[in-house]
């Protein structure tokens, strides 16, 4: 294996920032420091200007694979993971069938392992995701995986999800919810309000969202159990979580990007690549959102990356799937909405590798998948999954030019600030100057 010197970029560690280098053997980070001379046959890699820190860990990735291939695969989204800095991800269970049991587990785990970076599982909370009867979490849980969800959908019933959570407690697994009534959601497909309205669709109210917030943070409380929130999209689901988190009770949370990027307006042309679940919501919900990444309300970004051939994408707007692709440019738009150049290095890396290596238990020795250590201090010794981004590089987004397999991005054609540059995952060099190597 190579050896990797990333010369004077700005080292992010878990509480400081200085100038320095970071040498990495044998997959491993061997030294940190302010000047460090290269050994003979390393491979150096100029950082100036640019910041050197954890690589991504993306908590809500949907892969596709079983039952999907021509959207993604396990392979096709670790590579697009990787060119926005990613070197863990969480798949999704919501593939066709459902991730409900340990051998579609085991299969989508072995896809992993052929990949450049850490794929790990999320396992389904009920049989099929039909929110019937509780799936076979202790047998998921025994084959390492650590957050559950039935993803797509919350799970509805409140018995049935209390049972879960009083379940999965013991095993040290936590439970991940989107938040969505669906009696309350029924039908909708964009945000409830005078703008639904107006364009004639139905819509989706952010109680729909709210109410299950707080029905989960009551059963958290009920059973001492965790839940992770999923893609909160209202300014009251997040004050919902603080208010919980400041008592103590164990709730966990994280934002979308083209929730904290894009609001309801955006639905105005019925097309349906603004099309997502929970809906697009308001531009003060959106600047919610935004002070939340900065203030650290929100403990991580996830991007929900959902592709959808295009197939599918073209259907009229009440017709076609919800969601959009994201890892490509999750990094750029969070590092936007956190300011640009007012955005704070060490919360930046908090949002996008420290806090949900931690919620996915993917930190060094807490991985039971037999992944690497995720999420780190930038510490000697510590698996060397690294991303350099380059604070300054402005790009354009072209749809053609996304790794993933599909190409359902809303932001073809957007300008961006702040790229991801070099992507070391595992120790290997997996992406060089913004391209796959
Ligand atoms: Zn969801």
């Amino acid at each position: 294996m190579n050896t990797f010197l990333l010369r004077q970029g700005l080292v992010v560690t878990s509480d400081t920032t200085f100038i320095g280098d970071v040498l990495v053997v044998k997959g491993v980070i061997a030294d940190v420091q302010e000047s460090i001379s290269a050994p003979a046959g390393t491979h150096v890699i100029d950082a100036t200007n640019c910041w050197v820190g954890p690589g991504f860990v993306d908590l809500h990735t949907h892969l596709r694979e079983p039952g999907r291939e021509e959207s993604e695969t396990v392979m096709s989204g670790s590579l697009a993971a990787a060119v926005g800095g990613y070197c863990a991800i969480v798949a999704m269970p919501n593939t066709e069938p459902a991730l409900d049991n340990v051998a579609l587990v085991a299969y989508v785990l072995e896809r992993g392992a052929q990949c450049p970076i850490d794929v790990a599982v999320a396992g389904a909370i009920t049989q099929g995701r039909r929110g019937e009867k509780l799936a076979p979490i202790a047998e998921m849980a025994a084959l390492g995986v650590r957050l559950f969800s039935d993803d797509g959908t919350g799970v509805q019933d409140p018995s049935l999800m209390r049972r879960a959570l009083t379940y999965a407690k013991p095993l040290g697994v936590r439970l991940a919810q989107h938040c969505e009534d669906e009696m309350l959601a029924g039908g909708g497909t964009m945000n409830e309000g005078a703008l639904s309205s107006r364009l004639g669709l139905v819509g989706r109210p952010a109680l729909a969202e709210e109410l299950m917030v707080l029905r989960d943070i009551e059963l958290v409380r009920l059973t001492g159990g965790a839940v992770h929130f999923m893609h909160l999209s209202t300014a009251r689901s997040i004050s919902l979580v603080a208010a919980a988190r400041a008592e103590g009770l164990a709730v966990t949370c994280e934002v979308a990007p083209h929730h904290f990027t894009l609001d309801e307006g955006a639905c105005e042309q019925f097309d349906p690549l603004f099309k997502v679940h929970p809906p697009l919501r308001t531009s003060s919900d959106v600047a919610a959102l935004r002070l939340a990444l900065i203030s650290g309300t929100v403990d991580a970004v996830a991007t929900d990356h959902a592709p959808h051939a295009p197939e599918l994408k073209d259907l009229p707007f009440d017709e076609a799937p919800a969601g959009m692709l994201g890892l490509e440019h999750a990094a750029s738009l969070t590092y936007e909405a956190m300011g640009a150049q007012n955005c704070e290095p060490t919360q930046f890396f908090n949002l996008l590798s420290r806090a949900p290596a931690r919620i996915a238990q993917l930190r060094a020795g807490d991985s039971r998948m037999k992944l690497s250590g995720h999420g780190g201090a930038l510490h000697v010794g510590e698996d060397a999954n690294l991303v350099i981004f380059d604070p300054h590089a402005r790009w354009t987004v072209r749809r053609d030019e996304m790794r993933s397999r599909s190409t359902n991005t809303p932001y073809d054609g957007r300008a961006m600030l702040g790229r991801v540059r070099t992507t070391l995952a595992r120790g290997a060099l997996v992406v060089d100057d913004g391209a796959l190597t």
